[in-house]
């Protein structure tokens, strides 16, 4: 499996840098680029009428040229097969295909399953029920997904490491679980379009719908320009372009799970209705494309579009000692230059690593990050106080937390200094100091220190009632266990940085 990796990102930043000279190029003469990105929650696979939508809006959208990312549910694929629907698998082609799990809102939904479960069983888990759903689409539509995204709210920390080892590079949704200012963000290594600031789009009544949404188009437009370029993410279901209620809510609202013979459809529009939904849209699609230079970008295109250069650079020991006093100065957290972003975690890396040649007394070599990016700890943090040991004590664990990475591909929850522990955050902290304290000679300090210290990026992680609203969980549900892990994976968090911004100047 780590070969498999290694070999599978290599290839995937060699096309990236294959890719950057010609993108550069083109940003080069317009160096605030607006792109957007049109998704569509694939879903619902009670209604047949709903099939009829999808095959008009992936019809449309085919002939404007604008390609669109269809985010399928693996039973929607199932069905479309048996309806015999040709047409829009044949239409599909012309688009992108990402993943939207194998039963949507049939219970138990992901975030519920993972809830009681930590990291391995929780990815164990999602890949049990999901990865069937994923072999299907793939096998009937005959693309790999480009992305996946969750039903509902129903998201979990443990989707990622499952996504790592499908290679789907990208998570594309909309919701408040994390958030990093509004910007798109890596995540386990994940390249993650989620809750972003510009998600808009219009509803489908008629000319008031429109109206204002050309409005709010033109003004995400023009925030997007004035601050250095970006993307507007417009998501719909094909569904609700013929239905007056979700086909989810009819059946499996607030944690129901009746059986198949039961199902019902869902109410539909009336025929004008219908006509009304597809032509507000087919208009506001139009209208988008009347901006000069806009273009629209499927799920696919997102990681040539936002590659991720860390993984490209070697480390001198001048950047890593610019990274230690980053640390010194600003704690555990994640670190933005103009080219290239690097996650707490991949800066816990570079430093104990540099710390061991430093321990060594061996000259420092330029060192580069682990591919795939390694990931935060998997447990909940141990309890954090003062502690001293020794240098030599130090230089032991050092050793023995580098082993640790290379075996595991994360980074310890617990780091043990003989028989005390300190959490990573503490041991980062003390390491960049150290790494700097013995500059330019090593020095040979009595006693080595561990204090408290917070991860910073943990506060882009919600954890309240806020997140979990979606009719389909049963009442009251909340998961927060769950999101402590989740806060424990925002080590991995850090800015997704746009090409023209990291190559276009
Ligand atoms: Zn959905």
């Amino acid at each position: 499996m780590r070969i498999g990796h290694t070999v599978f990102f290599s290839v995937f930043l060699l096309v990236v840098s294959i890719l950057l000279s010609g993108t550069s190029v083109a940003a080069k003469g317009d160096s605030s680029p607006v792109y957007v990105i049109l998704w569509f929650d694939t879903e619902d696979f009670i209604l047949p009428e709903s099939d009829d939508a999808l095959l008009r809006i992936a019809t449309f959208l085919a002939e404007e040229s604008a390609p669109a990312t269809f985010k399928i549910v693996g039973e929607k694929a199932r069905v479309l097969k048996e309806r015999d629907r040709k047409d829009i698998l044949t239409i599909l082609k012309r688009h992108d295909v990402g993943y939207h799990t194998n039963f949507h809102s049939v219970q138990p939904t992901p975030a519920l399953y993972l809830s009681p479960l930590g990291w391995e069983e929780g990815v164990a888990e999602f890949q049990r029920r999901e990865y069937p759903g994923l072999v299907d689409l793939q096998r009937i539509t005959g693309r790999p997904a480009s992305c996946y995204g969750q039903p509902g709210s129903s998201w979990g920390p443990q989707q990622y490491g499952a996504l790592r080892s499908w290679r789907i590079p990208v998570y594309l949704d909309d919701g408040s679980h994390v958030s990093l200012d509004g910007r798109p963000f890596w995540y386990d290594g994940i390249l993650t379009f989620y809750s972003l600031t510009h998600t808009i789009r219009t509803e489908l009544g008629g000319s008031n719908d429109l109206e204002h949404a050309k409005a709010e188009f033109q003004e995400a437009h023009r925030e997007l320009k004035e601050s250095g370029g970006g993307v507007i993410s417009i998501y719909y279901h094909p569904c609700e372009f013929v239905h007056a209620e979700f086909w989810d809510g009819v059946n499996f609202s607030e944690g129901a799970n009746p059986p198949r013979s039961t199902w019902k459809k869902p109410p539909v529009k009336s025929a004008e209705e219908v006509e009304t939904a597809h032509t507000t849209f087919e208009d506001y699609i139009r209208f988008i494309k009347s901006f000069p230079k806009i273009r629209f970008k499927t799920a696919r295109m997102l990681p040539a579009l936002y590659p991720d250069l860390a993984l490209l650079r070697s480390f001198s020991e001048a950047e890593l000692l610019e990274i230690a006093r980053a640390v010194e100065s600003r704690g555990v957290n994640y670190q933005e230059q103009q080219r290239f972003s690097l996650s707490a975690s991949e800066i816990f890396s570079l430093l104990t690593r540099f710390a061991e040649t430093k321990l060594a007394d061996e000259p420092a070599t330029p060192l580069q990050l682990e591919r795939p990016p390694i990931l935060g700890p998997i447990n909940l943090q141990p309890a954090q106080r003062v502690i001293g040991t020794s240098l030599n004590q130090y230089e032991r664990t050092v050793q023995d937390v580098v082993r640790f990475m290379k075996s595991e591909e994360r980074i310890p929850g617990t780091i043990w200094l003989g028989s005390q522990v300190v959490s990573p955050e503490s041991f980062l902290v003390t390491t960049a100091r150290y790494v700097l304290d013995t500059q330019p000679d090593p020095g040979n300090p009595a006693e080595i220190l561990f204090e408290p210290a917070e991860l910073r990026p943990a506060k882009h992680v919600k954890n309240d009632k806020s997140i979990w609203d979606w009719v389909i969980f049963p009442p009251n549900f909340e998961a927060p266990e769950m999101m402590e892990l989740a806060k424990r994976q925002s080590w991995t968090l850090k800015p997704a940085l746009p090409i023209w911004q990291t190559v276009g100047k």
